[in-house]
This record gives C-alpha cells, sequence and structure tokens, in this order.
C-alpha cells in the first residue's frame, strides 16, 4: 500500500512558503560563504531561502560610508573572504542567485558616542543607545539605512534578486533595569518627556515615585525583571488590577484597596498607549526619511517580540492590526515570534520569526561581542575585569542562551498560524528562519580578536573574583 498523506505533512507543505533567512551578523560570512548558509537553511527548513536578511551596521560600527556621518567602521566592514570584500560584495552574491534583499537596522546604534542622543531612565541615568525618538538620532539611524537603499538599489540593478523590503528591529528600542526593587524603565530623555507632556500632561510625574503604576505588572526579581506582558488592547482598568493580583505583583503597594489600586491601572494603560504612538511615529519617521524620493519603495517592515505588549518595544502588537484600507499605514509587514502566544493577525501581512522573543536573545550575543571586541570598553565597563578566556567564556554562554530559544524544524513550522488565503482569518505570508547555529556561533567566538583588558594587564584586578563578574554581568540583561 503507497504511504498516505497525514493532515501534518501537508500542514507543514502550506506554511514552508514565503521563506527568508535572516544573517544577523556579517561576521558569519567570515566562516561560511552564501551558498553553505543557504544550503544550512534548507536543511533546517525543508526549503531554501527566497530572499536574505541583511543588517547594515554591526554592533561595533559601520558596514558602509555614511556621508555626514564620522562614526567608526566596524572591523566587519571588510574583508569576509577573497571573493567578498566589502558590504556591495555581499548584497551581489545573493542578489545574483536570485535572492531578494531586506535590510535591516538595529537602531540603538550602541557605536555612537553622542551622549545627548542616547536613552535615560526614569532617574536620569544614561545608557550608550540611541533614543529613537529624539529627532536627531532619527536623522542618523534615516542616514545609515538610506545609504544602504541606494547602495543595495544600485547593487542590484542588473541582478535577479532586487531590494525588497526594510526591517526595523525594535525589539530592545526601551530597556529597562532594576535596582532595590526600584524599577528603572526607559526613555525618558527631554525629547520623550517632551513627547509625552504633549500626549498626556502630567503623566511622567506619576512614574517618579515609589511604587509607581508599573509596580502592578513588572517587579524586580533579584536576577532582572519579572514581567506581565498579556495586556490586551481591549484590556480595562480591573484586568490589569486582576493580573497582578494574580501574581502578586500588587504586594509592594501599601494602599491595596480597589479603588487605588484601578487608578493606578488607569494611569499605566495611559502610559502604555503613549509609548505605544511614541514608538510608531518614530519608526514612522525614521521611515518616512530613508525612503523619500524613491522610485520604487521597499516594504516596510517591523520586528518584535510575539507578546501582546512588549515592555522593551513599547509596542502593543493587537494595535497593528487593521484594515489597509481603514488607515494610512506606517508600516507595510510586521515580523514577530510565534512562541509565547497565540496571537495572530488578521489584516497585517505578517511573517513568524522563528526565535523565541524574536531578536532579543540574538543582538544581546552580538552585543556581547561588540563589547568584547572594542578597546576602549574593554579599558572602561564591567567587561574591562575580565580576562580573555573568560571573556570567550561569556560569550559562549550567551551563545548558548541565544541558540537556546532558536525555533527549528518541521514541527515548529506545522504549528505556526494558517498561511493568508481565501478561507483563513490569518494574515501570515510567510517565515524568518535565522543563519545562527552553534556551530557557526563558536567559530565566530573562536576567530575574535579580543583586545587585553584590564585584569590582563594589572596584577591588583585579579582580586576581583571573576565568576562574580560574569554573574554581575548576565543579571543586568533582563530576564
Ligand atoms: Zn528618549
Amino acid at each position: 500500500m503507497a504511504r498516505r498523506t497525514f493532515d501534518l505533512q501537508k500542514k507543514v507543505t502550506q506554511n514552508k512558503v514565503g521563506s527568508i533567512m535572516d544573517i544577523p551578523h556579517p561576521a558569519l560570512l567570515r566562516h561560511s560563504d552564501p551558498h553553505a548558509l543557504r544550503s544550512q537553511f534548507q536543511e533546517v527548513w525543508g526549503i531554501p531561502p527566497e530572499a536574505v536578511v541583511l543588517p547594515v551596521t554591526a554592533q561595533d560600527g559601520l558596514l558602509f560610508k555614511v556621508e555626514g556621518l564620522g562614526e567608526p567602521f566596524s572591523p566587519y566592514a571588510t574583508g569576509y573572504s577573497s571573493k567578498l570584500r566589502d558590504y556591495q560584495d555581499i548584497v551581489h552574491a545573493f542578489a545574483k542567485d536570485g535572492l531578494d534583499i531586506y535590510l535591516l537596522i538595529d537602531p540603538t546604534l550602541q557605536f555612537v558616542g553622542t551622549d545627548a542622543l542616547h536613552i535615560v531612565d526614569i532617574v536620569g541615568d544614561g545608557s550608550a543607545q540611541l533614543c529613537i525618538s529624539n529627532p536627531r538620532s532619527q536623522d542618523v539611524i534615516a542616514a545609515i539605512l538610506g545609504t544602504g537603499i541606494d547602495i543595495a538599489t544600485e547593487v542590484t540593478k542588473k541582478t535577479e534578486g532586487k531590494l525588497k523590503g526594510v526591517v526595523m528591529d525594535a525589539v530592545n528600542l526601551w530597556p529597562m533595569g532594576a535596582q532595590n526593587k526600584r524599577l528603572e524603565l526607559t526613555c525618558f530623555c527631554p525629547s520623550c518627556e517632551r513627547y509625552m507632556e504633549e500626549h498626556r500632561p502630567g503623566l511622567i510625574r506619576q512614574f517618579k515615585t515609589f511604587p509607581n503604576p508599573w509596580n502592578l505588572l513588572l517587579k524586580d526579581s533579584g536576577t532582572g525583571i519579572s514581567s506581565i506582558s498579556e495586556i490586551r488592547s481591549t484590556y480595562t482598568a480591573h484586568d490589569i488590577v486582576g493580573l497582578s493580583r494574580q501574581k502578586g505583583f500588587d504586594e509592594v503597594f501599601e494602599d491595596r484597596s480597589m479603588p487605588f489600586l484601578l487608578e493606578q491601572a488607569e494611569i499605566l494603560l495611559n502610559y502604555i498607549e503613549v509609548r505605544h504612538d511614541q514608538t510608531i511615529a518614530a519608526i514612522s519617521d525614521i521611515f518616512g526619511q530613508a525612503l523619500h524620493d524613491l522610485d520604487t519603495s521597499p516594504r516596510r517592515i517591523i520586528l518584535t517580540e510575539g507578546s501582546y505588549y512588549d515592555w522593551t518595544s513599547g509596542i502593543q502588537l493587537e494595535r497593528l492590526d487593521y484594515p489597509l484600507s481603514e488607515r494610512t499605514s506606517p508600516y507595510d509587514e510586521i515580523w514577530f515570534d510565534p512562541g509565547s502566544t497565540e496571537l495572530l493577525l488578521h489584516y497585517t501581512p505578517f511573517r513568524s520569526y522563528m526565535w523565541r522573543r524574536a531578536r532579543y536573545y540574538i543582538d544581546a550575543f552580538f552585543n556581547t561581542i561588540g563589547n568584547a571586541t572594542d578597546p576602549v570598553k574593554r579599558a572602561t565597563t564591567g567587561i574591562a575585569r575580565m580576562k580573555i578566556p573568560e571573556v570567550r567564556g561569556l560569550l559562549k554562554s550567551r551563545l548558548s542562551q541565544a541558540v537556546g530559544t532558536a525555533m527549528t524544524g518541521y514541527t515548529s513550522l506545522a504549528s505556526l498560524p494558517d498561511i493568508k488565503s481565501d478561507s483563513s482569518n490569518s494574515a501570515r505570508i510567510g517565515f524568518v528562519g535565522v543563519a545562527l547555529a552553534r556551530e557557526n556561533g563558536e567559530k565566530l567566538i573562536e576567530g575574535l580578536n579580543i583586545p587585553p583588558g584590564l585584569a590582563d594587564n594589572s596584577p591588583a584586578a585579579k582580586e576581583d573574583d571573576p565568576l562574580q563578574t560574569l554573574l554581575r554581568m548576565m543579571a543586568s540583561q533582563e530576564e
């Protein structure tokens, strides 16, 4: 008897369409050529990629010259292999094989050292990543993305593959920290405060105290922040108080009467709404600048986590889902991970990003690489107290953390929401797989040129327990 076909196989076949391969760091091309990455993708997903995602920056610098920007070049801007000398070569190598190109920007641009553009937490401490709401930051981000668009358009003039889309990596725009139960959310820089004062006068003042409305849904767990993110767009203050009580987060408040908690919840819902609007407005401004005057516009894509409200991206996912005819949308497509919820969009086209928490752990891994290889950071930040082998150890643990959250294989494809069709109410048009695995990640770590830090040079620094340093660094990463 011939082998029969089961629903699982039908589902896998239906779900395999719209495949895109994300290459999160150009360094991966020093260890695997484009063909090797494509076969690796095919092996994992049973289908070759139709398109490839390339970053327009590395964590430690630019990958190509941007007129008017004096920022440093990344050591990964050139010299990938004898055939791939620079950024143009990479774009060309994939496009000539018929793969369409998507350009991704991580707008936090941690290599930009201008304090005035950096994010600031609620108590006024800054961190080295750009605030996307600052108009001057937007100029920088848009100039880099826009230059990348011009390069890719030029390089793909005669190739079969074309520039298809631009992706805003929005997973960690508003990082959070905590100290002694006090939550330190970002960003409250002058541009953010101005936006919030204009749109919700008096709101910020409500958060400059402890406990404050955030404490209803966020809690310092000692090693990071525990958060409640199932905040649906239809939720009322009653729902928020219910969630908080269920998890016991409300215990931090002295006054736990219903009227008081409801008032706090109302303020919290206002914060979430205004942060969402601010985030989308900033992304829209950046896309607007980067895409102005183009003959054909690439698709504008937002990459975020697949939770109802993502605290570090500031986005309430359901609010991005409207019938196309009812909006003048600042985006064309959304990518998010299918891991934590059954959430799907009915109207806005979306792809499933096959990694839990989307780019969150991947970006954390590559940011640690950026810090480890930067001579200045090796002399001035927490990582300065670690010896070279310890840095490699830290990188390997970050890699394991990242790889441990990957989704791979046919079973995860089979469980995705339906592909858009006349009979489905899902607007999913494909999936994105990531070209990072334990093997090429380890090769990358081995190949890194890590400059000596304080501990390698000074005997006095040895008194610092490296394990403690490592634990501190791990703890500073949000859960
Ligand atoms: Zn800000």
